[in-house]
């Protein structure tokens, strides 16, 4: 039973109680009432009989005295009592008929009956007196008859007064009793109201506004210390102290959302900070290939929830290559064509979601549940690759870091094409156009490098130069020319392979770099790269171009022969091997032609 519903009984009963306390006054006053008229009717019955013996008595005297002396005053007294004696008589007789008991009517009959003798005896003296039979009327006065009536009179009123004293005292007895009685239960109910009324108070006080306002005064302090946790009183009452707890909700509900804007904003910062840290990163990388790591290592912490790759555009442009992952990203291939890619396609981010509300991306597997958002990497109106995420289940992660990665995609976009225009422009600083090979500034700073460096294991170089070769431009063009040119650089740089930096040094002619090469290695290597072009055959435009044969110099820095004269000795190697016939390789160290095969 809720607590306002007790009150409320509680209520109930203590005006109930007070209802039945205030009947009982009533009844109890009712009854003490009844005990006073009892009282009062029983007084004046007795006054009245009395007063009428006694004017009995005051007559009896009137006439003696009258027939005694025969004053006319005394006549009068005589009739004036007797007058008055009868009008009591009357009195008494109302009296009689308001109910008396039979008894006391009898007595009362039985007194007025020996009044009337007594009378009827002294009226007859007094007339007797009058008509001269003064001894008669004497005898009459004083005659046993008269002191008979008189006795009986007196007898017959102190009876009736007897009577109507014992009767009254039961009537007042059984009045008082229950006068007593009500006034008790009044009493009582008076007393069973102020302990209900003072219970009620009790628990008001207590249960519905000391207790409430404890709880509500221990909420108030927890809320000040942002304990938001805490329970609040839930009893849904509409009084004062419901209005207080319903204002004390409010306070904790804005308290509420305010620490979850608080950490909203918190987390979004935390975010942007993170996203600024990758950034930082992405700038500082130096290489295309660095980036993909960073973007992995960010990307797992940005999106703890989310899986996913970073696609980047082949050279061909024709397909989407993954270079780093996070997560377990099962939905998309790691190489596909480009144009399989809706956001590829579109130039801007597309959702593949669970829903399938627009169109699926095709590098996509079928699966119903898991979402998918490729969001293209464009910088200078050019699409470099591709930032992919994905969501096991629905999609609220991918939607909630939508904007982020975005943000994150315009930022790597510019990255990644800065660092391609960085490669360009370093390509074109240090490498040769037509064959690809780096180019004589940087065969200028590596043998730099190599003066400076402080190494005990030895170095060839070896110059190459492609033997009569301006017959290939004056008998098949400047571009057959270019072509022979290129295809050469590429034999030298298969066959030369890691160990050896392929440069062109200018014109038809080649300078290779082998480091911890000593000079049989080098030589080894001159001959297979001199036998591997004589041995090529180049064909231009369907065309043979014929034989293709180059002339070799070695120089070594083996047995502390001076770094700074290889270039020298090996151009002077190269020399003599072209005076000594040309298709030879000419080592610095025996100074004579070392192999010739043509
Ligand atoms: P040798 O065997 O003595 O080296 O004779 P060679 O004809 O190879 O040497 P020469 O120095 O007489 O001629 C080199 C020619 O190479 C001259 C030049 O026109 C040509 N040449 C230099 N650079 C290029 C180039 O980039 N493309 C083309 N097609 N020809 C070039
Ligand atoms: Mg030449
Ligand atoms: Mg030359």
């Amino acid at each position: 039973m809720r607590i306002s519903t007790i009150t409320n009984w509680a209520y109930a009963l203590t005006v109930g109680l007070t209802l039945l306390s205030g009947g009982s006054f009533i009844i109890a006053t009712h009854y003490a009432d009844r005990e006073r008229d009892a009282l009062d009717i029983a007084w004046k019955i007795d006054e009245g009989v009395e007063v009428l013996a006694r004017a009995a008595e005051l007559t009896t005297e009137d006439a003696r005295l009258f027939v005694f002396t025969g004053e006319q005053r005394y006549l009068e007294a005589f009739q004036t009592a007797l007058a008055e004696e009868r009008e009591r008589e009357r009195a008494i007789r109302v009296l009689r008929e308001k109910g008396l008991p039979e008894e006391e009517v009898a007595a009362l009959r039985a007194v007025e009956a020996n009044a009337e003798i007594l009378d009827a005896i002294e009226e007859q003296a007094v007339a007797d007196f009058a008509n001269g039979a003064e001894n008669q009327a004497k005898a009459a006065l004083f005659s046993p008859e008269h002191e008979e009536a008189q006795l009986g009179l007196l007898n017959s009123v102190s009876h009736f007064v007897d009577l109507v004293a014992l009767r009254t005292r039961g009537e007042v007895e059984q009045a008082s009793a229950q006068a007593e009685l009500w006034g008790t239960i009044a009493k009582s109910m008076l007393a069973l109201t102020a302990l209900v009324f003072l219970c009620v108070l009790y628990f008001v006080l207590t249960r519905r506004v000391t207790r409430p306002l404890l709880r509500m005064s221990d909420v108030v302090q927890r809320l000040a210390r942002q304990d938001y946790d805490v329970q609040l009183l839930s009893d849904g009452r509409r009084d004062e102290i419901g209005d207080m707890n319903e204002a004390i909700q409010i306070f904790r509900d804005n308290g509420l959302e305010r620490e979850r804007l608080d950490a909203e904003r918190r987390k979004d910062q935390q975010t942007k900070d993170q996203i600024l840290q990758l950034m930082h990163r992405l700038q500082a990388c130096r290489q295309e290939g660095e980036l993909a790591p960073v973007v992995a290592l960010f990307a797992s912490q940005l999106f703890p929830d989310l899986s996913g790759h970073l696609f980047i555009m082949n050279t061909g442009r024709t397909a989407l290559v993954a270079k780093s992952s996070w997560g377990t990203p099962t939905l998309s291939g790691e190489e596909f064509p480009a144009l399989e890619c809706w956001g590829i396609r579109r130039g801007r981010a597309h959702l593949s979601d669970a829903t399938n509300s627009d169109v699926r991306c095709l590098h996509l597997r079928e699966q119903e549940s898991s979402s998918a958002l490729c969001v293209p990497l464009s910088a200078r109106g050019d699409t470099v690759g591709a930032l992919y995420f994905e969501e096991a289940e629905g999609g609220a992660a991918l939607d909630n870091a939508r904007t982020y990665v975005e943000l994150i995609a315009e930022n790597l976009a510019l990255a990644i094409a800065n660092l391609q225009l960085r490669d360009r422009l370093a390509n074109l600083a240090v490498r040769d156009p037509l064959t690809g090979l780096l180019n004589r500034r940087s065969l200028d700073e590596n043998l730099a490098d190599l003066m400076q460096e402080d190494r005990d294991d030895p170095t060839a170089l070896m110059m190459i130069d492609i033997d009569h070769f301006k017959r290939f431009n004056d008998q098949f063009g400047h571009d057959a020319g270019d072509f022979v040119m290129s295809q050469v650089a590429t034999i030298i740089t298969n066959v030369a392979g890691h160990g050896g930096i392929a440069h062109r040094y200018g014109g038809e002619e080649f300078a290779v770099i082998f480091r911890e090469h000593d000079g049989a290695a080098a030589l080894q290597k001159a001959e297979a790269i001199r036998h591997a072009i004589e041995t090529a055959p180049i064909d231009y435009q369907g065309q043979p171009l014929g034989t293709v044969t180059v002339s070799v110099g070695v120089a070594t820095t083996e047995d502390n022969r001076p770094k700074a004269t290889l270039m020298q000795r090996a151009d002077a190697a190269l020399l003599q091997a072209k005076s000594s016939g040309r298709n030879v390789v000419v080592c610095d160290w025996s100074g004579r032609a070392n192999r010739r095969l043509a």
